[in-house]
This record gives C-alpha cells, structure tokens and sequence, in this order.
C-alpha cells in the first residue's frame, strides 16, 4: 500500500513516516501542496494524508484539486487544533476523514485501516473497469469495447488494466514499466511505447472516439474527453 503524505514540518513527517514504514506502508512525502499535487498526478497512491496548513496550495485547496481531477482514493486530513471550520471545509471538498494534532500514532493506524477497507469494499461492489464504452471485467480478465469483445495479451491486459484504474491521470513510461513489467527502471523506456502502441490497434484504431493519448515529455494518459 503507497501513502503520499504531504506535510510541511519534516520532524512530524518523519515521524509518521517511519512508524507507518513499521506497519507495512510505503510512504512517500511532499513538503508542499503543489509537489504533492504533481506526485499525485504522475504516481499511484492508495491513500492521502493531507495537512491543511500547506505553503503554497494548502491541504484543503489539494484535496479539492484530487477530486476534481478524478482522483477518489482516500483522504485523511490533518489540522491543528481549535480550527473546526477547517474540517467541515476539508469534508466538503471531498475528504473523507481528519484527526487533529497532536494525535496518538494508533489512532492514525486505525483511520488509516478504516478507510482502506471501507475503499476496497466499495470498489468490491461494482469491480468492472469502465471509459466510454470500454469495459475491463478484472475476474473474468476480458475486455470489451462497444460490447465487442477484445482479445489481449498478457502484457497488454496488465497495461490496460493499470490505465483503467488510473484514467484520466497521466502516466509516465518509468510507472508503467514498473506496473505492467515490474521492473525497476533498467529496462529500455521504448517497450512501454511499443506495447503502447499495440494496445491502440487493439481498443482505439477502429473506433472514432481515440482513449489513450501521448503526453509529450510526461507520458501517457486514458481519457475520454
Ligand atoms: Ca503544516
């Protein structure tokens, strides 16, 4: 599970990086609101830990970037005591929990849990992956577009499945090697281009409406508008 922790004060995010490390989260920080909007924009997380009291975009203003943007992983906010107005905004804009510092490190554990389950169920529901007519049914690995059925290789599927889960956000080569190939960076960028390209043929060529687009110098992107 990868945690983007977006918090100015180093000693209180080292803190909550290290004891969440020892829980098993692989936590990454940003010092600021616009970083942690960028690594939220080019990287998969499962959860975000917001402070409101951000320089430059504040916690609130992220959380309401994160939505608009599509993004409906969990939102944990942080704030300081005595600022209730605060969370009632935050819960507003689409966060979805809050704790007030200070707080006990058990407590973040447990919202953290909380929210990570109530996240994985509700994706249980309905776990059909769809854009615009493309279907991606993640049990029976099929694929279907305008309810023509797609026939993909391995690799293929894996990369389609990654964009699925991640439309509408912008994926780099190095995410989706790691992703799809599961490797670390060693490997030449132009097999992602490659693969890219075979999964064109096979859900954009002939159809009028194009889904996956280049975003020149970043990557790649799922969309349908
Ligand atoms: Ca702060």
């Amino acid at each position: 599970m990868n945690i983007l922790l977006v918090e100015d004060e180093p000693s209180i995010a080292n803190v909550i990086s290290k004891g969440l490390g020892e829980a098993g989260y692989k936590v990454s920080i940003a010092p600021d609101g616009n970083i942690g909007f960028q690594m939220a924009v080019t990287h998969t997380y499962d959860l975000y830990i917001l402070d409101i009291m951000l320089p430059g975009i504040n916690g609130l203003e992220l959380c309401r970037m994160l939505r608009k943007a599509k993004d409906n992983r969990p939102i944990l906010l942080l704030t300081a005591l005595g600022t209730t107005d605060n969370i009632v905004t935050g819960l507003e804009k689409g966060a979805d929990d809050y704790l007030i510092k200070p707080f006990k490190f058990a407590e973040l554990l447990a919202r953290i849990r909380a929210l990570l389950r109530r996240n994985s169920e509700n994706f249980t529901e309905d776990k059909i992956l769809r854009l615009a007519g493309l279907e991606l049914d993640p049990d029976a690995k099929t694929v279907k577009r305008e309810n023509t059925a797609i026939n993909l290789t391995s690799t293929e599927y894996r990369m389609l499945e990654y964009f699925m889960k991640n439309q509408r956000r912008v994926i780099s080569r190095m995410d989706l090697l790691e992703h799809v190939w599961g490797v670390d960076f060693n490997m030449a960028t132009n097999v992602v281009d490659v693969y890219v390209n075979y999964l064109r043929k096979k859900i954009d060529k002939d159809f009028e409406q194009k889904l996956i687009h280049t975003v020149i110098g970043m990557g790649y992107i799922l969309k349908d508008s």
